[in-house]
């Protein structure tokens, strides 16, 4: 009976614990921005049309567990675009993963064992798990400076310093579109500097794409910083997340890619990754990746989801409108720009802690401490209850 008696509680998780205090909130206007997740205009999550017609097609289908190879091949098709050439030098060492979290931590793992001298690069800020991730498989940790408060801007002068500044050939943390929790992304000519820069540098990217297609509405488009960093020439790794833009939070579909100098090397590497995963949890569940993989591989439902994506960032981009528009109507007297100028699912509205905590006493509105909050939970029917407790806490 003593054996967990000095087990702590753990201390609660910035991010899940925002939604316990909104499940106990009684409140009927009560409004979850904490998480980041996508909601419809009613605020109900959405079951992706793409994916209940995915759903029946597979249900009569054999579940062998060898589904993945498909999967995998599409979801790296996805990433590093359909005529990299790169699918065939077969370079690319990919595995599916527990969703982008698991995805994370499993090329944290491989990190560990295979450059264990090495940190990571995180930016400032980042999601919070990243942290955790990467503690836990420990790996030493650095930052690197991505944002300005002052501005609501990237640091670009600064990310680059401190680029230029680490020692060669240290791995980084880039989020390749969306950034979370900023919604701030360098632009094509900033992404271009900064691969030159990780060449000089002899850096390695690892993109964590946690939102792809949720930056511009546009699943292509939104690769455009692996592609500069294709071109260039470097070996990268690539975290994938089917959970946002295909609504499958609770499948846990995923990918990690690793590109490789040849294809011996990727055949290793695979060989490794595969090992790490067979002693933490074996394999993922096949269902999801079977539910992606027709997705990606029917012409037809492939269409269906990219319309989908599309409607749901015009839906979030739509909110952005609404909301600034009616910040500015009742006169308030921040500047609230920002809002319709960052992309993604969130806004990083640059409210401090009080101004958190005042939204949740007195209006029943839920985010993170770090005043992000998310757009997919901004409604027609909540915006204006959400504008005037945005201008009243902060008058
Ligand atoms: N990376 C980032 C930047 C994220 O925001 C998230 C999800 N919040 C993830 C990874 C993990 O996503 P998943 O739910 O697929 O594990």
């Amino acid at each position: 009976h003593g054996w967990w008696r000095n087990v702590p509680i753990a201390p609660k998780d910035p991010i899940l614990g925002v939604t316990e205090a909104f499940i106990a909130d009684t409140n009927p206007n009560k409004i979850n921005l904490g998480v980041g997740s996508y909601r419809d205009d009613e605020g109900k999550p959405v079951v992706l049309q793409c994916v209940g017609k995915a759903a029946a097609l597979i249900d009569g289908e054999f579940q062998s567990g060898e589904s993945d190879l498909s999967f995998v091949t599409e979801s790296v098709k996805l990433a590093y675009g359909e005529n990299s050439g790169l699918m065939q030098e077969r370079r690319v060492a990919g595995v599916p993963a527990l969703s982008g979290t698991g995805a994370c931590r499993l090329f944290a793992e491989f990190q560990r064992r295979f450059q264990p001298e090495s940190s990571i690069y995180l930016p400032m800020p980042t999601w919070s798990n990243h942290h955790m991730i990467w503690r836990d498989a420990l790996v030493p940790q650095r930052t690197y400076r991505y944002y300005d408060s002052e501005s609501k801007r990237l640091h670009f002068a600064a990310l680059m310093n401190d680029v230029k500044n680490a020692p060669e050939r240290s791995l980084f943390l880039l989020h390749p579109c969306a950034h979370n929790p900023t919604g701030i992304d360098p632009s094509e000519e900033q992404w271009r500097e900064i691969s030159h820069l990780f060449q000089v540098k002899k850096h390695f990217p690892f993109f964590d794409m946690a939102y792809q297609g949720f930056a511009t509405g546009d699943l292509q488009k939104d690769t455009k910083a692996l592609r500069v960093f294709l071109n260039d020439g470097h070996l990268i790794g690539c975290a994938q997340s089917f959970t946002k833009n295909m609504g499958l939070s609770g499948q846990r579909v995923g990918c990690l890619s690793i590109l490789c100098a040849d294809e011996r090397q990727a055949i290793a590497v695979k060989s490794q990754l595969h090992q790490i995963a067979r002693a933490m949890y074996g394999k993922p569940p096949v269902h999801g990746a079977l539910l992606v993989s027709k997705i990606l591989s029917d012409p037809d439902l492939k269409a269906l989801w990219v319309h989908e994506v599309k409607g749901m960032v015009d839906r979030i981009s739509g909110m952005r409108t609404t909301l600034h528009g009616k910040l500015e109507k009742l006169g308030s007297s921040v500047d609230w720009k920002h809002i319709v100028k960052q992309i993604g699912m969130f806004c990083y509205s640059g409210l401090k802690p009080e101004h958190v905590d005042r939204l949740a006493r007195e209006f029943h509105i839920y985010m993170t401490y770090d005043g992000r909050l998310s757009m997919a939970g901004v409604t027609n029917a909540n915006v204006d209850y959400l504008a005037n407790a945005l201008h009243e806490v902060t008058k």
